[in-house]
């Protein structure tokens, strides 16, 4: 059997996860994770003193604590806190083009199943809107990877355009290439997600070719459960399990 891979992405109810902290450390043994919830989050991460509170506690249960930082919405992160963090996940999770939020909850919703139809496929079917949506997702992460220095980037390819439908025709391979150029060069890990089922394998194939460094992140809101389908992913790439991380950043290289 093949030893377990942290899984770096996991909610709890310090978000919108439905699991306590307290239980979220029992299922440790069950197989290695950290806990990682969003900010912000309205009521209950709403500013820095309240993701201080969350890494204390959690700390103090022996969990691994992470962070999914919310891309182009949240403030930066103090040094101090960052650096008590045991990672950053940075995420897109809406997309602010021409002065306008577009939000991805449908797609969200629809990508993991729980919404039969994708309501707003001919919108985003105009290919203006494609571009601007690509060209404003390479800049966000930019901006995480320069200003925020985010250790992984979660759920990569997941955006609006996923739901449209084959990601080799919805994104192009030469932005797929660019957005694994920022993560290559900056050293920043790119997540295996599997509520989204992203990245696909061809964009995998490409990273791994690249010299990516990967991350697991189930992203699970619910109950702990085998990471069947990961694993599923990670050989269909062929991934190199020695690539990814586990449960802290990489050191800074020196120099
Ligand atoms: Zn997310
Ligand atoms: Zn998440």
């Amino acid at each position: 059997m093949t030893s377990q891979l942290f899984d770096h992405h996991i909610h709890s109810d310090r978000s919108d996860g439905t699991v306590s902290l307290e239980d979220r450390a029992k299922t440790v043994a069950i197989r290695p994770h950290g806990v990682s919830d969003h900010y912000p989050w309205r009521d209950k991460l709403p500013n820095e003193d309240a993701v201080k509170r969350y890494i204390d506690d959690a700390t103090k249960l022996g969990l691994r604590v992470g962070i999914e930082y919310d891309l182009g919405v949240a403030p930066p992160l103090s040094r101090a806190t960052r650096d008590a963090l045991q990672y950053v996940i940075g995420a897109i999770h809406n997309l602010a083009v021409d002065g306008e939020l577009i939000r991805y909850d449908d797609a969200g919703a629809f990508v993991k199943g729980r919404l039969k139809e994708f309501p707003r496929r001919d919108r985003f079917a105009d290919p203006i809107l494609q571009r601007k949506i690509l060209e404003r997702t390479l800049a966000v992460v930019a901006e995480g990877i320069e200003r925020d220095r985010i250790d992984i980037l979660g759920h990569p390819t997941f955006s609006a355009l996923q739901a449209l439908g084959d990601p080799e025709q919805v994104y192009p391979e030469e932005w797929q290439l660019r957005l694994i150029d920022l993560c290559v060069t900056s050293g920043t890990a790119i997540e295996v997600n599997e509520s989204y089922g992203v990245p696909h394998r061809e964009f995998l194939v490409r990273a791994a070719a690249a010299g990516a460094l990967f991350s697991v992140g189930t992203d699970t809101h619910f109950s702990l459960k085998p990471l069947d389908k990961t694993d599923a992913m990670i050989a269909d790439a062929g991934l190199d399990r020695a690539r990814f991380l586990a449960g802290s950043r990489m050191t800074a290289s020196p120099g």
